[in-house]
Order: structure tokens, then C-alpha cells, then sequence
């Protein structure tokens, strides 16, 4: 399922890849936040060695506070391969059955979880038992339950604990969070986010529609942004939420998990944020009305480029490798000996994690849920 990848995303735009790069590094190089940096740089290891643990091993050349230092995979040719590719050592790589052993590593620093849904609580209590800090992939795991215990055993670990929210550190999105909350153009009262791709079925089936892979289907893969979106651009949590699930038009894609849902989050300001995600449908976008105007962004939760304009005019900011922004942000932190701040911490994802529990009561009950 090539659903949600920068290079589908450039072909629909008609770029290709080769060209991005170049506009990448271009638009990096122009970046006057890029300062020189020759200190200790934290050495990261990728957990997972799947499809976007590709685009990060990739995105390290444009990180200048981290560094690729092991690997983490359950696919010993894999391990050949990419510790090659990118020059990681041999004594930094680790199966998932002799993954403890990281805790003798004084060359690794944090672990990057990038593995399905259902494995992300297993390894960040690993890795946080091995003294690691840990950056989590999106969805944080699969229930609230789980998300609150790994919270609690990092923090008697004593290590960080990130969610690997890139769009916290991309431009676009940090205007937005900014029109928003600092009611630039007065209170938002609605938002429309939603975020879908019209994906088929595969054999054997992808992790993703294997609900105990998962945890569900678009709403834990995608709908994840829409919650996201809607809670930093108000800077509120929901108080109750609606939902409905879509009709499934392909019943063995989705014999186990939902093709499409479509929901309603009520805020205290008296804001209403209404979102669908899909693997029915492709669609990618931001719309906030507020009382003196509105914002959107089109493309808007992808890899980029993303395109905005306000009611005033047009948005324009670089076009960022979001991945190295999102690792050298934590990493500096990190290296700062600071505490991550609390919007991509453990306690940001349990938050979208109660919203997506409600989501599902709410859908399945066809009741209006308190969050
Ligand atoms: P993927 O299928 O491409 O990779 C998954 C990796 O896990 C593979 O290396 C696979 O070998 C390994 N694996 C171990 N046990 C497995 C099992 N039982 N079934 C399937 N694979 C298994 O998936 P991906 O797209 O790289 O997604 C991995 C994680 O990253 C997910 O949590 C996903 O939500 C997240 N993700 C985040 C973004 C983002 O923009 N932040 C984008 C894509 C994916």
C-alpha cells in the first residue's frame, strides 16, 4: 500500500523525486536557521526497518544533531543492507530477540520506534529498560491503557519518551498552531481536517488492515493528524465527540478494520472541528473559520509541499525535510539535558489517544461520547 509516501505524494503533484531533493536541499541551504554545529551529536537507532524508516535513514544527511548509530530489524539480510548503506556499525545492530543487550551500547542514546501499532508499547518498555530514550511512532500503541504504562515506565526509567509528530516542527503547521491559538483572526469556530487515500487490497494483507496489527484502520493511521491539527490549532481538548463509520464498498480490504469514519470533536470554546479519514478516498486538508476570516492549507498533513493561504493572502514558508526537523529538534533537547516540551512527549499521544477511543465509542454506539 503506497498510501501515504513522499514520493506518491510528488507523483500526484507531478514532481519527481529527484527534483524534491534538489528543492529540498535548496530550500534547506537557504534556511538562515541553519548554523554550523560540530558538537556531540546523539546517536539514534532505527527500530523497524520498514517503509518510513527508510525516509528517516534517509533524512539524517540534513540532521545536524543526530546521528544514525544503530539499526534495530527482525530481517537479517536487512541489517547487511542497510548497515552498508549507511555506514552503521555492526556492533550497533540488534534483532528483536537480543534487542535487550542495547543497554550495554554506550553508543546508542535513543531508539526510534518504527515498527506496526501493536509493537510500539513492547519496544518502548524494552528500550526504555535498556536506559534509552525513545522516540515513538504515530499512533503512541493501541489503547489508552497502553499509552498511560509507557509513560510510567519510562519515567521510572528515567528516559524521554517523544512521539514522532514531524508536523510539530514544520513551518506550515507552527503558523497555524500560531493563527489559531494567538486568534489572529479571532475566535476559530470551525475546522475541516481530513486526511484519506484511496488504497487496494494486498495478499498477503498489510499489517495495517490486520486489526491486531493496527489497532483499526484510517482513523489510528490517519485520522491521528486531524486530532492533532484540531487540538494544537485551538489549543483546547475536545469535550465530547460524534461519529459515524463509513459503508465499507470493499469487504475483504476491510473484513477487519473500518474504511473510512468521519467525526465531530466539540470544544469548551464552543469550536467544532469535523474530520474524515479514509482508504476510500483521497483527500488532504485543513480549513479553519474563524470570526474575522479563515486559513487552510492544501496539501496539509503529507511530506510536503504544502500550499496556504489566509483570508489576507497567500502562506508562504520553506519546504523543509520534515523528518530531520522533527530529530533535531528532540535530539538538542536531549542534548541540552532539558525536558522534551509536553506537546510531543508521551502525554501528547495518550491525549489523541483518548480522542481516538472516543471516536470509536461514538461510532459504534451512535451516542455523543464525553472525552
Ligand atoms: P512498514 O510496513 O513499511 O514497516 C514495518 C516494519 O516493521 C518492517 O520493517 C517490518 O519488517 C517490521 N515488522 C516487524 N514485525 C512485523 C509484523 N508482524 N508485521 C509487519 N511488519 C513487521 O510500515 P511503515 O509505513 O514504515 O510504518 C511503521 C510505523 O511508522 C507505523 O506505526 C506507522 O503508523 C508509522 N508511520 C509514520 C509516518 C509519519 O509520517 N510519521 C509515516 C508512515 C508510517
Amino acid at each position: 500500500m503506497e498510501n501515504f509516501s513522499r514520493r506518491s505524494f510528488l507523483q500526484k503533484v507531478g514532481i519527481s523525486a529527484g527534483a524534491a531533493t534538489v528543492l529540498a536541499t535548496q530550500s534547506s541551504a537557504a534556511n538562515p536557521n541553519q548554523v554550523h554545529y560540530e558538537g556531540k551529536k546523539l546517536n539514534i537507532a532505527l527500530c523497524g526497518l520498514g517503509r518510513y524508516a527508510g525516509y528517516l535513514a534517509d533524512s539524517f544527511v540534513d540532521a545536524k544533531y543526530c546521528t544514525l548509530a544503530g539499526l534495530v530489524t527482525g530481517t537479517p539480510s536487512k541489517a547487511v543492507e542497510w548497515s552498508k548503506k549507511y555506514n552503521v556499525p555492526t556492533t550497533n545492530i540488534y534483532n528483536y530477540q537480543n534487542f535487550d543487550e542495547i543497554i550495554n551500547n554506550k553508543n546508542i542514546d535513543l531508539v526510534y520506534i518504527v515498527l506496526p501499532n501493536s509493537m510500539h508499547k513492547e519496544f518502548t518498555l524494552r528500550a526504555a529498560k535498556a536506559g534509552k530514550h525513545v522516540i515513538v511512532e504515530k499512533p503512541m500503541a493501541l489503547s489508552v491503557k497502553d499509552c498511560q504504562e509507557m509513560i510510567k515506565v519510562c519515567e521510572e526509567a528515567g528516559v524521554q519518551l517523544a512521539m514522532g509528530y514531524r508536523l510539530h516542527y514544520e513551518p506550515y503547521h507552527l503558523e497555524l498552531k500560531r493563527l489559531g491559538q494567538e486568534k489572529v483572526f479571532g475566535q476559530v469556530r470551525l475546522i475541516e481536517v481530513s486526511l484519506g487515500y484511496k488504497t487496494g487490497n494486498s495478499i498477503p494483507k498489510e499489517w495495517r488492515l490486520v486489526k491486531s496489527l493496527s489497532g483499526g484502520g484510517p482513523l489510528m493511521n490517519l485520522g491521528v493528524y486531524c486530532i492533532q491539527g484540531s487540538r494544537y490549532v485551538l489549543g483546547e481538548e475536545p469535550i465530547a465527540v460524534t461519529a459515524q463509520f463509513g459503508k465499507v464498498s470493499d469487504k475483504e480490504k476491510c473484513a477487519e478494520v473500518e474504511e473510512s469514519i468521519t467525526w465531530q470533536l466539540e470544544f469548551p470554546s464552543g469550536a467544532v472541528a469535523t474530520s474524515t479519514s479514509s482508504y476510500n478516498c483521497n483527500v488532504d486538508r485543513f480549513f479553519a473559520s474563524a470570526d474575522e476570516g479563515y486559513f487552510e492549507l492544501h496539501p496539509a498533513v503529507s511530506y510536503g509541499p504544502f500550499r496556504g493561504r489566509t483570508s489576507k493572502g497567500e502562506l508562504s514558508f520553506p519546504d523543509i525535510n520534515q523528518q530531520a526537523a522533527q530529530m533535531d529538534g528532540i535530539s538538542k533537547v536531549i542534548l541540552d539535558k532539558q525536558k522534551l516540551p509536553s506537546h510531543i512527549t508521551g502525554e501528547e499521544g495518550l491525549k489523541d489517544m483518548k480522542v481516538i477511543e472516543a471516536i470509536y465509542k461514538a461510532a459504534k454506539t451512535g451516542k455523543r461520547i464525553l472525552v
